[in-house]
């Protein structure tokens, strides 16, 4: 390009390094995007498209954004999808000789956002994945937090997996991703980025790594920090030692599980109301509602692990007064995980120090409540809280109460705080004095009463005098520098002398306050570790307090766990967030009661009776007792479950069709695969997207192979009554129905589970209660006894296992195939069925 201009150059040489970015291109008050940038940016923007050189041949697209409105385009942008490396004036345009040097300061994308409107209860986390030889190393990090977590995973839906449950929205990938591994992650709205070159030996690099052995984590946790380094292009000292994690310590359950238990977002709006977590977070910063989240999706295995932070619900259950203390302190801790974030980041301002001193200043007052309580358990968790006053001391010394905004325009510093500081200010004070003075003395000496002293930017300090009056002025020691319509501005060489002193020691001291500022921040910096370690325990006994709260409101029990045995005891249990969201009725709680030899509970009853709600209140209240939390029952006795498998549909995605049928049966292997004895399985009314025999014998078979090879704690609601018969020959299976009755002719669910079948003739009897013809309803019944002993010979459920996977075969599904004679849809079942053991 002949015509390119030396600015033109520098920006091309620039956009060069950064082809995926958004380049915005600082010049002056303006962000500048040039070409593609432009067009694409001025659309997703809504920004004016113009062009640069207008009279060439080729005019280069542009479009501008003020410089000080760039972080909501900046997020705009960011939010979807993309990254935006921001190019600033490295140097002062009027200081500069030929060309303003520019750089890039910094590369936003989705993974390192960080803006203030983010919800403080959010984690924004970037992942990186390493392939290795046998799998993946997979490490992700908070940017605002600098927390870092690592853990290696054997294949690559485990990664998708994890991916999903953190709501990762970009990924740095090293090693090669098929198209339908890039397909899915996009579908997922996950960027992909690529890894970068550590220039040198990177200090952050080290320190996250220290604890790590596993190559594939060790790897993972360098290629993220570096990543953020680059990015970031600055030092990160609040990155924090990566910690190793196995998803085998914790209670598993993928994504999907975890969006249908709704743990922490309603299926329906993706919204927290109405989830788990709503129900829960009763904590008092946004550091405590953040840890509960993750609590949400790591439950734990150790009973002991558990039992402590039960111990910490409990003490605080009992004790009121110290309880309401702690929550009315915690009302005073900002975000610290964040300010620290800020601080490391060198962007926190004057206000922010005095934040992070006011939450430091709480701390001494929750350590008080905690040792009043007079409880073994909240003393031993005071002892372990750190004090920091003394950095609360020093910001408090240092920085006025009420600071600017701006860091570098003075009005920050104490007087005391710094000798020389005073002393500017104190040359600022005298010489501002002294012009106070000027006009009361000039107008003495001249005799002219209008007289005024003023100030502005361009001439500096002046004396008016209105033009009736320029006779009076002294000639010679006033000096005429401005003529206005209507009066004269002067100067004289005392005057400008004092200004200068002004002027100077103004200068001065903004630099030095600045600089004394700084000199804060980096004292702060060197307790970042400590600062985080206080703001670890403060956010957990800001969820403990929250707990027990929450507890004591809803009225909930603690939960007790028999690991020996695994066998299940939930007395008057009820589902946590539907007994918070019923408009009309009280909640009917129910029990759970499943000894050791009973692993499947076959539940019927009609639609609506509160199957799914029975289903769903077991899993929560299992969840919320590994985290540590009191449960809503009366009592509970509870094993310790490894992982929990569902396939709950939501009515409205039941439609019929062969890609619901096909997530239903996913779901299903989801569990066949991978459950074990000490698993939670809730399937509900599985084979429903497909015909009726197929559906039905699947369903069958599906139970049947979760009771003989599983053993899983299994909740099958189902709505084939044919199934109910498999009792009679599964040892460990039992029916339960949910009830309802007729009132004054009236339907009325009892939302109460009983033992046994529910009533099969039930859909007529509803009719019945609507009032249907007679001669139709006695048809009906004629015509339903017709089916059932046809429906039993054609397809029995339970004699079609028997033919299937009769104990001596149960594994050798094809030679059952070769030695019974099938139907079609048999058939069709037994390929599913191979399919899915496979
Ligand atoms: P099903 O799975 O049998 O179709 P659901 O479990 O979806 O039924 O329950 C339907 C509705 O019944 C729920 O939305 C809730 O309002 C109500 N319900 C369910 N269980 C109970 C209960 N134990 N007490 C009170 N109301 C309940």
């Amino acid at each position: 390009m002949a015509d390119t201009t030396p600015m033109m150059q520098q920006y091309y040489d620039i956009k060069a390094q950064y082809p995926d970015a958004f380049l915005f291109y600082r010049v002056g008050d303006f962000y500048e995007l040039f070409e593609d940038d432009a067009v694409k940016g001025a659309q997703i923007l809504e920004l004016t498209l113009t062009h640069r050189s207008n009279k060439s041949e080729n005019p280069i697209p542009m479009a501008g954004v003020p410089h000080q409105a760039v972080d909501s385009y900046v997020n705009t942008l960011v939010e979807k999808g993309y990254k935006v490396a921001l190019c600033e004036q490295l140097e002062d345009p009027k200081q500069a000789k030929g060309m303003v040097k520019r750089g890039i300061i910094q590369l936003v994308t989705p993974g390192t956002m960080m803006n203030e409107g983010h919800n403080g209860s959010d984690s924004n986390y970037l992942t990186s994945v390493f392939s290795t030889k046998t799998g993946f190393g997979l490490a992700y990090s908070d940017l605002s937090t600098g927390e870092i977590y690592t853990t290696h995973l054997k294949s690559f839906n485990d990664v998708l997996n994890e991916l999903l449950s953190l709501r990762t929205k970009e990924v740095v990938y090293e090693g090669a991703l098929t198209a339908k591994e890039k397909d899915i992650l996009k579908k997922s709205n996950i960027t992909i980025s690529q890894p970068v070159k550590a220039e040198k030996e990177h200090a952050e690099v080290s320190y996250a790594v220290q604890k790590l052995t596993n190559p594939g984590e060790k790897n993972a946790t360098k290629q993220l920090v570096v990543y953020l380094l680059s990015t970031q292009k600055r030092s990160l000292a609040h990155l924090q030692i990566a910690q190793s994690y196995e998803v085998s310590q914790y209670l598993q359950m993928s994504h999907v599980v975890q969006n249908n238990l709704e743990l922490v977002a309603s299926a329906k709006t993706g919204k927290k109301m109405g989830s788990l977590f709503w129900v829960l977070d009763k904590t008092n910063t946004a550091m405590g509602s953040r840890l509960l989240k993750q609590w949400l999706a790591r439950p734990l295995l150790s009973k002991e692990a558990i039992v402590a932070r039960q111990d910490m619900v409990q003490a605080l259950l009992d004790n009121y007064f110290s309880r309401e203390n702690i929550k009315d302190a915690l009302k005073g801790v900002y975000d610290l995980e964040r300010l620290i974030g800020r601080i490391a980041f060198g962007s926190a301002n004057a206000r922010e120090l005095l934040q992070l001193s006011n939450s430091l200043e709480a701390i001494p007052v929750i350590k008080q409540a905690l040792f009043e309580a007079g409880d073994e358990t909240l003393a031993k968790f005071a002892d372990d809280i750190l004090d920091l006053s003394e950095v609360a001391k020093k910001i408090r010394k240092t920085i006025v109460d009420d600071p600017p905004v701006l860091t570098t325009d003075g009005g920050i510093i104490r007087a005391g705080v710094d000798e020389q500081l005073d002393r500017y200010k104190d040359a600022m004070n005298n010489g501002k004095n002294w012009v106070a003075q000027l006009q009361a003395k000039e107008r003495e000496v001249t005799g002219i009463e209008n007289l005024k002293v003023g100030y502005n930017k361009v001439f500096g300090y002046f004396i008016q005098v209105s033009k009736g009056n320029v006779a009076k002025v002294p000639e010679g020691r006033y000096i005429r520098k401005q003529t206005l319509t209507s009066s004269e501005r002067y100067i004289t060489p005392e005057l400008k002398e004092h200004e200068n002193l002004i002027l100077e020691a103004e200068n001065k001291s903004t630099d030095l306050e600045y600089q004394i500022f700084t000199q804060l921040r980096e004292y702060i910096k060197t307790f970042i570790p400590k600062l985080q370690a206080l703001a670890n325990t403060v956010a957990s006994l800001d969820v403990f307090a929250g707990l027990a709260t929450v507890a004591e409101s809803n009225n909930y029990c603690r939960p007790s766990f028999d690991t020996d045995h695994q066998a299940i005891k939930v007395v008057a249990g009820r589902h946590p967030v539907v007994e918070k969201v019923l408009v009309d009725g009280e909640y009917i709680p129910n029990d759970v009661r499943m000894d050791e030899a009973t692993s499947v509970f076959l539940i019927t009853g009609p639609n609506m009776s509160g199957k799914s709600t029975y289903m769903r209140q077991m899993a929560l209240i299992a969840i919320m007792a590994q985290i540590g939390s009191f449960v809503p029952a009366q009592e509970a006795k509870l094993p310790i479950f490894d992982q929990i498998f569902t396939r709950i549909g939501a009515a409205d995605d039941l439609i019929s069709g062969q890609s619901t049928f096909m997530v239903e049966m996913s779901e299903a292997n989801d569990a066949l695969q991978h459950a074990t004895k000490r698993s939670l399985v809730l399937f509900d009314e599985i084979g429903r997207g497909t015909a009726t025999y197929d559906g039905m014998a699947l369903a069958g078979a599906i139970v049947k192979y979760l009771h003989d090879k599983i053993g899983a704690k299994t909740l099958f609601a189902t709505h084939y009554h044919e199934l109910t018969d498999m009792d009679k020959t599964l040892d460990h299976l039992k029916n339960i129905h949910v009830g309802a009755t007729e009132e004054n002719g009236k339907l009325i669910f009892l939302h109460k589970i009983l033992p046994g079948p529910a009533d099969q003739s039930y859909g007529i009897h509803v009719a019945q209660l609507a009032g249907l013809p007679t001669r139709v309803l006695t048809e009906a019944s004629k015509m339903l006894k017709r089916l059932e002993a046809q429906g039993a010979s054609a397809v029995e459920p339970a004699s079609l296992q028997l033919d299937l996977f009769s104990p001596s075969q149960a594994d050798e599904a094809s030679e059952a195939a070769e030695t019974s004679s099938l139907t079609k849809a048999q058939e069709q079942v037994l390929d599913e069925l191979n399919s899915l053991y496979l």
